[in-house]
């Protein structure tokens, strides 16, 4: 379990995130929906500890507290990032970048069977090992991304807008790996989206961001037909009664 207490976030005097909470399970989906400039990148870089969080905040791996971790700790207690500009090493192989992903301790004992891993849910990373990064489509880093995060061996994966820039059909796909990811391998996933809809089709939990507070959260099956979500993200008119 991952558990997120009283996140409050300020840059200088514009408070992002007042006391936000959430829960996560391992081999569970939970979707952060918001519009933009809500606090969902914020939020996931407190939690990776790239953002200092204010007094009171706790955040929980498996009962251990990790708030005061700075972000290799966090990495090392389980809880990888994917940032919203992806955090790989452009000028890096395929190769390079998955290797430098399984650097943490508690990666090492086992790397090979983890890139075999890797490999069976994005095959075509195989077939571009020693590839430049830079090189390649949007939708090939952003597997990279997700590759070097699950080299790390982690628990819990934080994702921030994983299907930006890609076509509808790459989203699906990527979202579909992300499911089988969380059936397959255990790990729990945070992910942030703009794409409600396919977002809440593959995830088992929906939390709500407005403004920094978190104003909805539930079942995302619920979710996708409260009137809040179907009007705000969804687009669709809500005909009263
Ligand atoms: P988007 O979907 O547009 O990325 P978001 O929900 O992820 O938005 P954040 O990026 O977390 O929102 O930003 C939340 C608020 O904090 C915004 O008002 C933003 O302008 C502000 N903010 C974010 N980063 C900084 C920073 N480094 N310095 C000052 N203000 C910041």
């Amino acid at each position: 379990m991952l558990e997120i207490e009283r996140v409050s976030v300020r840059y200088g005097r514009h408070q992002a995130l007042f006391d936000v909470s959430a829960r996560l399970e391992r081999g569970r989906i939970a979707v952060l929906l918001g519009a933009n400039g809500a606090g969902k990148s914020t939020f996931l870089k407190a939690i990776g500890g790239l953002v200092s969080t204010r007094p009171g905040a706790s955040i929980r791996v498996g009962g251990i507290e990790i708030a005061g971790l700075p972000a290799h700790g966090r990495v090392e207690a389980g809880v990888a990032l994917v940032p919203e500009n992806r955090g790989i090493f452009r000028s890096l192989s395929v190769a390079e970048n998955l290797h430098l992903g399984g650097y943490a301790q508690r990666a090492r004992a086992d790397g090979g069977a983890r890139l075999g891993q890797v490999l069976n849910l994005f095959p075509r990373l195989g077939e571009r090992l020693g590839q430049t990064v830079r090189t390649m489509s949007g939708g090939e880093q952003q597997m990279v991304a997700m590759g070097r995060a699950l080299m790390s061996h982690p628990d819990f994966l934080l994702l921030d807008e994983p299907s930006l820039g890609l076509s509808p059909i790459l989203s699906q796909e990527m979202f579909r790996t992300l499911r089988r990811i969380a059936d397959e391998t255990d790990v729990g996933v945070l992910l942030v989206e703009q794409n409600a809809k396919l977002s809440l089709g593959i995830a088992d939990d929906c939390y709500l961001l407005e403004n920094g507070h978190i104003a909805g959260q539930g079942p995302a099956e619920e979710m996708k037909r409260s009137p809040d979500v179907l009007r705000a993200y969804l687009g669709e008119e809500v005909v009263p009664g």
